[in-house]
């Protein structure tokens, strides 16, 4: 598991894997709408970004 961005914790939950190409090399995004039971990622392989249950 890699930090690639020191604002991102990426160390207190299990990385979400990424729907499209399978891959568990994620971080979290920083949600900016009202969907609270969400969170946002983004998949560091094919750069896409996606919402996965919290
Ligand atoms: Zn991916």
């Amino acid at each position: 598991m890699r930090r690639l961005d020191p604002s991102v914790d990426v160390g207190d939950t299990d990385p979400a894997v990424c729907p499209y190409c399978g891959s568990d090399d994620t971080r979290r995004d920083h949600p900016k709408g009202p969907s609270l039971c969400r969170s946002i990622h983004y998949c560091n392989a094919c750069e896409e970004p996606f919402e996965a249950m919290a």
